[in-house]
């Protein structure tokens, strides 16, 4: 596939400009405006001095300016660094130093001295700000400023440039499928982040997989609970979009009642997103059971998925979700489960399986040296196909310990069994050694969660001077229910190998999680949650 998600955006101006492409909470952008908005924010980068090959940090929340300045970015051939809203100027550094972007766009309220000290001795020569109240009427105040903040001093305001150069164009530039798109940086649960370069083409990919797979048409109307810097926002709400020509809601973060208004609003039909956007949706009282009805298809990926989680979904909301495995690195779906069919449940374990290879993808599990394992038999996952990034941004040394001879070693440990399902097991590094025997965090975790009290769970290694390593549970609980650790500990006794339940439960307030719903176990071993 030669086509590019621009390709396929100007494809969309070209034969529906009045079709939705955008809604924020009461706006509503079209193709056409999308393209005009985007043409005049490239034309200020442009005059600023931005051009093919140059980096634009993105440091925003799920808002139209996002998808804007990424299309802008994409038209002048330029790539786009995804940051996380949730970083602070600490973190974020790491980032631009790695990155270097010449021009930094960031939402006001996210524009703090701080940021701006750590900007000034950066390869930053521009920063643009936006409010978070344009392009809407609302004014939401659960999870939007309450007024439109002045412009910070020595940054353009994005409205501003975007109504002084009104009605012009760039000049147009091909991008080829091997440019660099968007470097986006892996969420970092095990270390250093490292920036995954995603092309033209693995996002083209990624895109079009999710509307193959999940058969969207320009009928459809995709709702944006994952956060748009990360890979499952990109290609599972952005290119998705574009290349189904659906319409996109967007709500700033999730929230709850933000996110019921919009869905009574739009009408979403489809959503993918962090399994604890669908926890917590299921755990609300102020859900009613059909509220969720004109989403005809949910999928969810990013972190593993419960079976009992599922289960309690669809009993109340009358909804499958369809698990989707994918990574930064694999730009979004290589495992999922297909439309009309569900997802067995390992005869081994109770982890529910991610699916099977979606569309061009090709997985197998191998062994320490690479050889392929028969059905079966645990490994590690490796992929190869479309979506996989070449490499990570500027280092070698991490491009070549992930992907060796064309496949990429995800790090995670699973296998298949005789129908081709795939199954993920754990993380390779959360793996827990109790007296040499291997525990998996997430089989313990999945016992847990077919307990009526639990809401959360995160298991964790702690040193045993015995043992060398004993399991610990961290659990937070629904609403309304109460239990004692020790219940907890004979509930997973009765269930498991004596090696493997937990000797210790710890009932917290909120297991720490990333933004995309990944249980942070290493702050869960530093004890963070206390
Ligand atoms: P990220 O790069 O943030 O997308 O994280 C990728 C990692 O998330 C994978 O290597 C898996 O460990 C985990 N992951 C993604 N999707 C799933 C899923 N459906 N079930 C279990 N773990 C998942």
């Amino acid at each position: 596939m030669s086509e590019t998600v621009l390709d396929m955006f100007r494809r969309n101006v070209t034969d529906a400009p009045d079709s939705p492409m955008l809604a924020y909470f009461d706006g509503v952008l079209t193709v056409g405006d999308v393209d005009r908005v985007s043409n005049a924010l490239a034309v200020a980068l442009t005059d600023g001095g931005f051009t093919r090959g140059d980096r634009l940090a993105l440091y925003l929340q799920n808002v139209p300016q996002y998808v804007i300045a990424l299309i802008a970015a994409w038209k002048l051939g330029g790539i786009a660094v995804a940051i996380n809203p949730m970083l602070t100027p600490r973190e974020i550094d790491k980032l631009i130093a790695d990155s270097t972007p010449t021009t930094f766009l960031a939402l006001s309220e996210l524009y703090s001295d701080d940021l701006a000290t750590t900007l000034d001795r950066s390869s930053v020569t521009r920063v643009i700000t936006t409010s978070a109240v344009d392009f809407q009427h609302a004014n939401d105040a659960r999870v939007l400023p309450a007024e439109r903040l002045s412009t910070p001093v020595g940054t353009d305001d994005l409205t501003d440039l975007v109504d002084h150069f009104d009605g012009q164009t760039p000049e147009v530039l091909m991008v080829t499928p091997d440019d660099v798109a968007v470097i986006t940086y892996t969420s970092g649960t095990t270390g250093v982040p490292k920036g995954a370069m995603n092309t033209h083409h693995n996002v083209a990919t990624g895109g079009s997989a999710y509307r193959d797979w999940f058969g969207l048409g320009a009928d459809d109307v995709i709702l944006g609970v994952a956060p748009l810097f990360h890979v499952t926002g990109l290609s599972g709400h952005i290119a998705v979009a574009i290349a189904a020509r659906a319409s996109l809601v967007l709500s700033y973060r999730f929230d709850i009642g933000v996110t019921l208004d919009m869905i009574r609003a739009y009408a979403p039909t489809f959503t993918v997103g962090a399994i604890t956007v669908f926890i917590a949706l299921a755990n609300s009282a102020d859900v009613t059971n059909d509220a969720l009805s004109s989403l005809a298809t949910i999928a969810s990926g990013g972190a593993p998925i419960p079976a009992a989680t599922v289960e309690r979904f669809e009993t109340r909301f009358g909804v499958y979700v369809h698990n989707v495995y994918g990574m930064t690195e694999t730009t979004s779906p290589v495992l999922s489960v297909p439309m009309g069919t569900r997802a067995p449940v390992g005869a081994e374990t109770e982890a529910l399986s991610v699916g099977v290879p979606v569309l061009s993808a090709e997985v197998r599990v191998v062994d320490e040296t690479g050889a392929a394992l028969p059905a079966g038999q645990l490994g590690e996952l490796a992929v190869r196909g479309p979506q996989i990034v070449p490499g990570y941004w500027r280092n070698e040394i991490e491009t070549s310990a992930a992907i060796k001879g064309g496949w990429l070693l995800t790090g995670d440990v699973g296998y298949v069994d005789d129908d081709g399902w795939y199954y993920l097991v754990d993380r390779k590094k959360d793996m827990i050694v109790v007296s040499g025997y291997k525990v998996w965090p997430r089989e313990v975790e999945d016992v847990l969660y077919t307990h009526d009290a639990i809401l959360e769970a995160g298991v964790v290694g702690i040193p045993d001077p015995y043992r060398g390593e004993t399991v610990k549970a961290y659990v937070s609980l629904r609403d309304g229910f109460t239990v004692e650790p020790h219940e907890l500990v004979d509930f997973c006794r009765a269930r498991m190998a004596a090696y493997k339940y937990p000797r210790e439960v710890e009932i917290v307030d909120v297991i720490p999680k990333t933004a995309t719903g990944k249980i942070l176990r290493r702050s869960l071993r530093d004890g963070v949650s206390r």
